[in-house]
């Protein structure tokens, strides 16, 4: 009798052991998620069972302070192909440490500034994330869901549920998109000499129609330019909603970074329209008072980039009668130079993220270029774009391959493969799979993340 009821009670407490370690197990596990951190012990990730979109349990990060946290997972992709991967987010007092910087809750790429859209705030429902990216030369990337960003760090919680990955088909045909945005206002506060000064800046008639002339002069040439190898599309919109904040680095001073104008980028409807990139052309002074916002001598600034597009800002003269961007026969026959020149920066960049060694634009001098009075490096651009500038070891420049890798487009997903890699087990014996190396994972903490910085360059 004793004997029974001992094993009776051994049974209870083996029974109860296996509930406890279940329980914890899954609470704790992150499947084959790896997490990580920027500032170490400011998170905690859970597995939430009562804040679920299905009937899985959802994914839980909680920045106990602004951090910036994530957890991700190595995909196998192949290069050059496109993906799109989903998931349902729901937020709660979701606080981004800095004003218009580009974090929150998102989807994006470990290790660089390939990222979705962001979910901030308090959710009432659960919101649905679309995250497009092309492998480039990879063969494998680190897939993560995140709170914060590679901009600024948040605080507050995000469960995220429900993930999807598919491949597309990239479209490869050469003609470019351009999204052209003529800033009428800029409305900004800004640090001159010490002090904080308001501007409001309001775009003179005379440089709004120079410059769309500009851009119809850069969309007809790009063909010519390129000897073919791609045509541009330029769609130009004034934008009468002002802009009211600017991005600063020390080095070229203020501009306009994607995050300062995200509520008006989002009326373009960049994924619907397949936009591949974006101008945004701002004045910073006015005819009176000459510049006054300051700006490190820049006229364009590019390199940028915003959801795979490339963004870059053109700078208009703050003085009248400035034929910058104006064709005159004799003084000035290459007035759409800076847009032809910040869109290279994004080729250049794209160039080397495909893995190309490629001359720096900026290097015209390097290679025996000089400056044209009248149309400036017109000739380097020419055989920059068509891998005509000699060197010893043969002729060097973009490969022509670059003018068909734009950003992903909404219409690559017309008929896609569903990949199985984020899918949830959906058995307990998938679930036992790799018990051990969850297990592990789940008592080795979190990992030290890098911080990733966006470049800017003139
Ligand atoms: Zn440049």
């Amino acid at each position: 009798m004793r004997g029974r009821i001992k094993s009776i009670i051994n049974l209870i407490i083996v029974i109860a052991l296996i509930a406890i370690g279940w329980s914890y197990y899954s609470t704790y596990n992150f499947s084959d998620y790896t997490k990580a951190e920027y500032n170490r012990g400011y998170t905690k990730f859970s597995r939430d069972k009562e804040v679920t979109y299905n009937q899985t349990s959802s994914y839980k990060i909680e920045n106990i302070d602004y951090n910036d946290a994530m957890f991700y997972k190595t995909i196998t992709v192949q290069p050059d192909m496109v993906y799109k991967v989903t998931c349902k987010v729901k937020t709660q007092n979701v606080e981004v440490k800095e004003p218009n910087k580009d974090a929150g809750a998102h989807i994006s790429i470990n290790n660089t500034v390939e990222k979705s859209d962001n979910v901030v705030g308090t959710t009432d429902d659960w919101q649905e994330l679309e995250f497009y990216f092309n492998s480039q030369n990879r063969t494998e990337v680190e897939l993560g869901f995140r709170l914060g960003g590679y901009d600024s760090n948040c605080k507050g919680t995000a469960w995220f549920t429900d993930f999807t990955l598919e491949s597309g088909i990239p479209n490869q045909d050469k003609n470019w998109k351009f999204l052209c945005l003529l800033i009428d206002n800029l409305d900004v506060t800004v640090e001159k000499e010490g002090r904080e000064i308001a501007y409001d800046i309001t775009m003179t008639e005379q440089n709004k129609s120079d410059i769309i002339q500009a851009i119809h002069q850069f969309s007809d040439s790009m063909q010519t330019l390129s000897e073919g190898k791609m045509t541009a599309t330029c769609d130009i919109f004034e934008v009468t909603e002002p802009i009211t904040s600017l991005s600063y680095d020390a080095e070229n001073g203020y501009y306009v970074a994607p995050a300062n104008m995200e509520n008006i980028l989002k009326q373009y409807d960049l994924l619907e329209k397949e936009y591949d990139h974006i101008f945004t052309i701002i004045q910073t002074g006015t005819n009176e008072q000459g510049d006054l916002i300051p700006v490190n001598n820049w006229i364009g600034l590019g390199g940028m980039e915003y959801r795979g597009k490339g963004f870059s800002n053109i700078r208009v003269p703050s003085k009248e009668n400035n034929y910058f961007y104006r064709y005159i026969a004799g003084l000035n026959t290459f007035p759409q130079e800076v847009l032809v020149h910040e869109f290279l920066h994004t080729l250049e960049r794209n160039a080397k993220l495909y893995g190309y060694e490629i001359p720096a634009l900026h290097d015209y001098a390097k290679y025996g270029y000089q400056e044209d009075k009248q149309e400036g490096q017109k000739v380097w651009y020419m055989d920059y774009m068509n891998c005509q500038i000699k060197t010893n070891q043969g002729n060097i420049g973009l490969p022509a391959e670059i003018f068909t890798k734009k950003s992903v487009h909404v219409s690559d997903f017309q008929y896609t493969v569903h990949m199985d890699d984020l899918q949830e087990p959906d058995n307990i014996l998938e679930e036992l799979n790799n018990l051990w190396d969850k297990i592990m994972q789940m008592f080795s903490g979190s990992k030290q993340m890098i911080n990733t910085v966006k470049e800017v360059g003139t």
